[in-house]
């Protein structure tokens, strides 16, 4: 990276989200700033399920939706419990969100968005570089002073350090500021791309234009009754379809997520959705899952670490929010940057404290704040996951069998089978646990 100067003003890790978000903003503020990103260009090893929400891009970049890869607007969501062979669904859609904005809800694919939103930085006047990987933080008296890459005379030096690298945080266990991952506080997924003639997949859907649907199947036979969900998200002419379970799940049962993925597409419920497609891309990630007593420091001296990288997502099963906290707390960052810049302020653990601010003050800390739990909730719960799904299709299914009972005398052995297999003070136990755990 040549810019005439020894030291930049900055360097920001990672051209995801939070990164780029991060760039943008320094850089049109007329700073120095370097981009690292270790992939042979933005996106190409990054994975998300598929809706990007985008209440901050549209303030980053106003103009978004003219030029933005975007495949769908979601319109329509649909929450499914997959039983034996039932299908139990709570399905909403909504005209206001077939209307601009579209809800702030849009499928994008990473591989085309990190790209355009790496460019939009690097208009801005960032210098991105690309197949450029960060190996360590480079600290000197305590300080984070700069990054050592894999290149030929490597160091890079800069008055202030965001480090956005993601859900494996790397430099942040190797710098010591979070610890080294325990297997029940992560979500391992794996996704594919499938791509499905644009016709067939509108008619399956039951969509048009640019409509879109997001499904989120919970527990049940999507993903072999372990703590997790499974998604399809509709692209223009692909579907993003995937699993995501607690990693410690996976050996607990002897399976390998491809295995579990594998069973959610050949499931009679699934499969129809996607017959005739071919698998584009395939892919596996981790989600950060941080608990009160494990939440990563999130700056430190001369350094910010934003998005995954400080454990902001929002881990409600209805939203599966994170483009949209690692942007925000990219921006914060960089806001950071600049207003101690213009007290001509250092920029020491004390004074970067307020990023920490920023955030508490902003949806990002609230949504982290009141989903934290839901993880412990899972775990001690797997009635959630591995029963009820299973139960409560069976007595819807009961409930709509046509055998010539008299339909009162139906409603009583419903009622009865959810008072045996359930119990009905449990089950009202259970949901107010739930309850508390999502408020
Ligand atoms: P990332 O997007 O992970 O970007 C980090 C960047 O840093 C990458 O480009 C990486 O290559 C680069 N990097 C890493 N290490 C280095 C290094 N040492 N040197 C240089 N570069 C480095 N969020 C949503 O909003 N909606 C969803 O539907 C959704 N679904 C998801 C489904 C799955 C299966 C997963 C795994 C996540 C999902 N998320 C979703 C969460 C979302 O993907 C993340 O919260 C978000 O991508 C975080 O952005 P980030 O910029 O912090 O990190």
């Amino acid at each position: 990276m040549s810019n005439g100067q020894d030291k930049l003003d900055a360097i920001v890790v990672g051209a995801g989200p939070a990164g780029s978000a991060a760039a943008l903003v320094l850089a049109r503020a007329g700073l120095s700033v370097g981009v690292l990103e270790r992939g042979e260009y933005p996106g190409a090893k990054n994975l998300f399920g598929g809706v990007l929400y985008t209440t901050v891009l549209g303030e980053l970049v106003p103009e978004f939706a003219a030029s933005a890869p975007l495949e769908r607007h979601v319109f329509r969501r649909r929450y499914v419990m997959l039983g034996g062979g039932e299908q139990l669904a709570f399905d909403f859609s909504s005209a206001a969100f077939d209307q601009p904005p579209h809800n702030h809800s849009h499928t994008v694919l990473r591989a085309k968005f990190d790209p355009w939103f790496a460019s939009q930085a690097e208009a801005a006047g960032a210098m991105l570089l690309a197949a450029t990987a960060v190996e360590e933080l480079i600290v000197e008296a305590g300080r984070v002073v700069g990054v050592r890459t894999g290149r030929e005379k490597g160091d890079l030096r800069a008055d202030a350090v965001i480090v956005a690298e993601g859900c494996n945080s790397f430099l942040a266990r190797k710098a010591g500021f979070r610890r080294d991952f325990q297997p029940h506080r992560l979500q391992l997924a794996v996704k594919e791309v499938i791509a499905l003639d644009r016709g067939a997949l509108e008619q399956r859907f039951n969509l048009s234009g640019d409509q879109g649907v997001s499904i989120e199947y919970f527990g049940g036979d999507a993903v072999a009754g372990m703590f997790g969900g499974a998604f399809i998200y509709t692209n223009r002419d692909s579907l993003s379809v995937g699993i995501s379970c607690a990693a410690g799940e996976f050996p607990d049962r002897k399976m390998l997520p491809n295995e579990v993925l594998e069973r959610f597409k050949a499931h009679p419920a699934v499969a129809p959705l996607l017959a005739g497609g071919e698998t584009l891309e395939y892919s596996g990630h981790m989600i950060p899952e941080f608990g009160r007593e494990t939440m990563p420091r999130i700056y430190g001296d001369g350094v910010m670490f934003a998005g995954d990288a400080a454990g902001l997502v929002n881990l409600s099963p209805f939203y599966h929010e994170g483009t949209n906290l690692a942007m925000a707390s990219g921006r914060a960052a960089a806001q950071t940057v600049l207003e101690l810049r213009e007290a001509k302020k250092d920029f020491t653990a004390d004074n970067l404290a307020i990023y920490d601010r920023k955030l508490r003050d902003s949806f990002v800390w609230r949504d982290v704040e009141k989903c934290r739990d839901i993880p412990e909730f899972g775990r001690r719960n797997p009635q959630f996951f591995n029963r009820y799904p299973y139960v409560f299709g069976q007595l819807a299914r009961e409930f709509f069998t046509v055998d010539g009972r008299p339909k009162a005398r139906v409603e009583r052995d419903v009622f009865k089978r959810l008072r045996k297999e359930v119990g009905l003070m449990r089950f009202v136990r259970d949901l107010w646990k739930a309850f508390r755990a999502m408020r």
